[in-house]
């Protein structure tokens, strides 16, 4: 059922009129915190099975109005990709490798059985909502606009199968500074009783069912003061696989960064796939192979791993200082500071989003 429309969408706009003034934007830009205030518009664009895709739109931000036969809201059909806007020195504003979120959010679609966005439309719509709510994207320090595309099955059928309607969205949340006072690092909770994924799963698809069943670990990792909850692959319980919204990267040494290979349960991250190709242009050997939690406990235990972190689109690279676990597990001191290599990737990554590094490898989209 995935139809990709032949012809590049056109939108319509309706502006809102309740915008808020630039007084009220300035106030929530200020301090924007992550995710819970919107820009005054949206994106929606309707696909139907005799249709396609139709009917591309910008509107006034606001609910959605939904049957409660909805597929998605018993079936969970739904994906959804994150990218920000960011803005330069010169007021202009740029995405990062929008056409990786927009291939992956084709690789999610097909895994949900929902019907494709082509590229130049995914853009397309990124671009939309920037040409009208682009005076929210903040300039301070680390601020952007977090952009959430998201598509669901909204056919009114209760039968279990693909839906025959769907609904593609793109709203947009004003972004702080993930570490307003200096990147700390955080301590993680493995989670021994839960997987996030399996064999011939979804693990690799950017689908709301992922995150719910990653809600109850996550909770158990808040209760052990620990930030991100860490997940094995559900099939030997023995590999790390990632954390619940974020990739993991281990330093050797001074020279190698290791990561988990792609197994088909990882989420395959833009920043993942950024950090490996920044490492290697900086001369280090970069490995995607198979990490064990013995690995990472030996590793620590006789030196070889000298920094770990955990990296994505939200707070970019982030230090992990210990991982916890059930009975007693600690792996690393909690105090540790964030790594040198860790840093200088993270400064570098940034550097390029914000404009005040050469854009050698192309990643910027002028929006
Ligand atoms: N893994 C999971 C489970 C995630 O939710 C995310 C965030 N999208 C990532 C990894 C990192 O992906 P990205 O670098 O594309 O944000």
């Amino acid at each position: 059922a995935a139809t990709t429309g032949a012809f590049p969408l056109t939108f319509s706009l309706t502006p809102s009129t309740m915008a808020r003034t630039r007084a009220e934007r300035e106030e929530i830009l200020a301090d924007p915190g992550f995710g819970k205030k919107f820009t005054d518009h949206m994106v929606s664009i309707d696909w139907t099975v005799e249709e396609g895709w139709h009917d591309a739109r910008v509107i006034p931000y606001g609910p959605l109005q939904l049957d409660p036969a909805s597929s998605v809201l018993h079936y969970g059909q739904e994906i959804f990709e994150g990218l920000k806007a960011y803005r330069h020195a010169d007021g202009s504003i740029w995405t990062f490798r929008p056409e990786k979120n927009a291939d992956r959010l084709q690789r999610s679609a097909r895994r949900l059985a929902l019907p494709e966005l082509s590229e130049s439309d995914f853009i397309e719509s990124i671009r939309q909502m920037i040409a009208v709510d682009g005076d929210w994207v903040p300039s301070d320090h680390e601020t952007s606009l977090y952009l959430r595309p998201f598509m669901i099955a909204n056919e009114s059928f209760l039968g279990v199968r693909a839906a025959h309607k769907v609904g593609y969205y793109v709203i947009a949340s004003p972004a702080g500074a993930y570490f307003a006072n200096g990147v700390a690092p955080i301590k993680i909770w493995l989670s021994t009783e839960y997987a996030r994924a399996g064999r011939g799963g979804t693990g690799a698809a950017k689908c709301g069912g992922n995150y719910a069943a990653s809600l109850l670990p996550q909770m158990q990792a808040y209760d052990n003061d620990c930030a991100q909850v860490l997940f094995l692959d559900g099939e030997t319980g023995s590999h790390i696989d990632e954390l619940g919204g974020m990739n993991v990267f281990f330093v050797y040494g001074t020279d190698t960064l290791v990561t988990p290979r792609l197994t088909g349960t990882i989420l395959e991250g833009v920043t993942r796939d950024s950090i490996i190709q920044l490492a290697r242009d900086r001369g280090l050997t970069v490995e995607e192979r198979d990490v064990t939690l013995d690995d990472w406990r030996d590793g620590i235990a006789s030196g070889a791993i000298t920094e770990v972190f955990a990296c994505g689109t939200a707070a970019v690279v982030t230090p992990i200082s210990q991982l916890k676990g059930p009975g007693g597990l600690a792996i690393g001191d909690a105090d540790a500071p964030a790594g040198t290599i860790t840093m200088a990737l993270r400064q570098e990554l940034t550097d390029i989003q914000y404009g005040l590094l050469p854009d050698r490898h192309g990643w910027l989209t002028r929006l």
